[in-house]
């Protein structure tokens, strides 16, 4: 049988192979050495108290120490990674939000984080990296016996994090053992990962994405994860010639600034070469991905995922045909269609996405009312909409909530950023809902221009006039240097016209 905990995951791979890599030459550490700091780790924890089911919260910088303390302490208890951007007020409310035990920090790192844990009354462990990629001793907090010492269970919560809030306030997700042991085999599968793999990870870590296909699905397969201190543009290519991944996942913001500089950097990409890439978390606009599977001659696999899944669910296939602008065929859970009273509908119709399978989250923490909302007949409503083409593959049509309605007419932000995207002076487009007085919703739209090129409101308009239906064109475009996005780095179309001072 296949692994169904991180501990068996980790127990699977090739010994003496290098699991988790850095930059800057520093030496890895093998499958075998990230199997021995887990042990240590359990009992490290266990010696303070902390053991199965006890959250640890854990806020590091990106690097290959936030991925090897993550892996270890799922292990033996329930991680909590948080975003080391937060303020104390953030770091205070999510610690306690998830009832976090104890706190793990960079040693001598001066981050607020410290603080909210002082506030909160929760020992402080630091981290003290050993000589290799990823090696760690723990230091600090009292002594103490946990309750349910040694490994993690299956059925264990491996993992909790607060969706992205990119459509309403962030609610806490437990994932099991169960649940991203199965989300890292489907990933495996979906991009043939083996022991010969190399993930370069610019993915931040206290979000699923980075978590599950970069780190995880990686060790699963016995190869390797390559981590960065997180993405940086120009030192990506660095990156590429000096490491030699196999691949990278990344979203559509990182690939548009990675493929913005690819063309000086072509001797890099013509001799570290890659397999694959791979783009999930936001739509990708088909002429972005082309663009990327020339330049790179490798396939651009598209992925759909969320935290609730514990990252994938469908995926355009590595050898198959991979359709632009479309999520791909179910890649982990049973998918279906749905419409508003519950019914799944046929192939062809348009409603909402649905999930059931082992990678799905049993449910929200101390959420009744975001639970009763999500599930219906044993499914999970992901509240995206989208709808089946005659092949199969899944089409997003918008998220339900991010809809613009303008005056009874459904507008899918989603076409309108697509046909925006289309045009050669456009780098990135985020449509979005303006209030209005009568129509209840306008369609506005927010626009970052290619380095040098110029476009006026007008000229867009008429173009996007050209491919859409008059009440989807919108009505405001304004001009930005870059888009705002939120906490985990995600566009956030709802309040974006409060943020940029927009009214119909
Ligand atoms: P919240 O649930 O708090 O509003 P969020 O849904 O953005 O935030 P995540 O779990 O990080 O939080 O993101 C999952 C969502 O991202 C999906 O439901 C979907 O709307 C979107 N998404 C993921 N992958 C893709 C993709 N390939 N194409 C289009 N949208 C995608
Ligand atoms: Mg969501």
């Amino acid at each position: 049988l296949p692994y169904s905990t991180v501990a068996e995951l980790l127990a699977a791979g090739p010994a003496e192979a290098p699991a988790i890599r850095a930059t800057e030459g520093r030496p890895s550490l093998s499958h075998a050495g990230l199997r021995s700091l887990a042990e240590r780790t359990v009992t490290a924890l266990n010696a303070r108290g902390i053991g199965r089911g006890d959250r640890v919260a854990i806020v590091l910088p990106n690097g290959p120490e936030m991925a090897s303390c993550f892996l270890a302490v799922a292990c033996g208890a329930t991680t909590a990674p948080l975003n080391p951007a937060y303020r104390e007020d953030e770091f205070a409310f999510y610690m306690e939000d998830v009832k976090s035990r104890a706190l793990i920090v960079a040693q001598g790192a001066a981050t607020p984080a410290r603080a909210a844990a002082a506030k909160l009354g929760i020992p402080v462990l630091e981290l003290v990296p050993g000589e290799k990629a990823g090696d760690f001793t723990l230091e600090g907090g009292t002594a103490g016996t946990a309750a349910l010492p040694g490994l993690a269970e299956t059925d264990d919560v491996a993992l909790v994090l607060h969706t992205s809030g990119t459509t309403a306030r962030p609610k806490i997700v437990p994932l099991t053992h169960g649940n991203i042991t199965a989300s890292a085999r489907h990933i495996g599968a979906t991009l043939a990962l083996s022991p010969e793999d190399c993930c370069l990870n610019i993915m931040p870590l206290f979000h699923i994405h980075g978590l599950i296909a970069a780190v995880l699905a990686s060790l699963g397969a016995g190869g390797a994860v390559c981590c960065t201190p997180g993405f940086d543009a120009l030192k990506f290519f660095r990156w590429l010639d000096e490491e030699r991944p196999s691949w990278y996942t990344a979203v559509p913001t990182m690939h548009q600034a990675i493929l913005a500089r690819a063309e000086r950097n072509a001797e890099i990409i013509a001799r570290a070469p890659l397999r694959l890439l791979r783009s999930s978390s936001a739509s990708l606009p088909g002429p972005v991905m082309q663009a990327l599977e020339a330049t790179f001659r490798a396939p651009l696999v598209e992925s759909y995922g969320m935290t609730e899944a514990s990252h994938q669910m469908a995926s355009n296939p590595l050898a198959g045909p991979r359709k632009p602008g479309l999520v791909g065929l179910p890649a982990g859970p049973e998918i279906a269609i749905m419409d508003d009273d519950g019914a799944i509908l046929p192939r062809g119709a348009i409603g909402e996405v649905v999930i059931r399978g082992p990678n799905v989250t049993k449910g929200y923490e101390a959420n009744p009312e975001a639970n009763a909302k999500a599930f219906i007949n044993g499914w999970f409503r992901t509240g995206d909409q989208g709808v089946f083409d005659e092949d199969g593959y899944l089409r997003l049509t918008g998220r339900l909530k991010e809809l613009i309605n303008r005056g009874g007419e459904k507008v899918s932000p989603l076409e309108v950023d697509g046909v925006l995207s289309a045009h050669p002076a456009v780098a990135q487009a985020l449509t979005f809902a303006i209030p209005h007085p009568k129509l209840g919703e306008e369609v506005g739209a927010a626009v970052v221009l290619r380095e040098g090129m110029q476009l006026s409101e007008r000229e867009l308009r008429d173009f996007a006039a050209k491919h859409l239906a008059d009440f989807k064109v919108p009505r405001k475009v304004v001009f930005v240097p870059e888009i705002p996005k939120g906490a985990t780095g995600k566009l956030q179309r709802i309040g974006l016209a409060e943020k940029l001072g927009l009214s119909a």
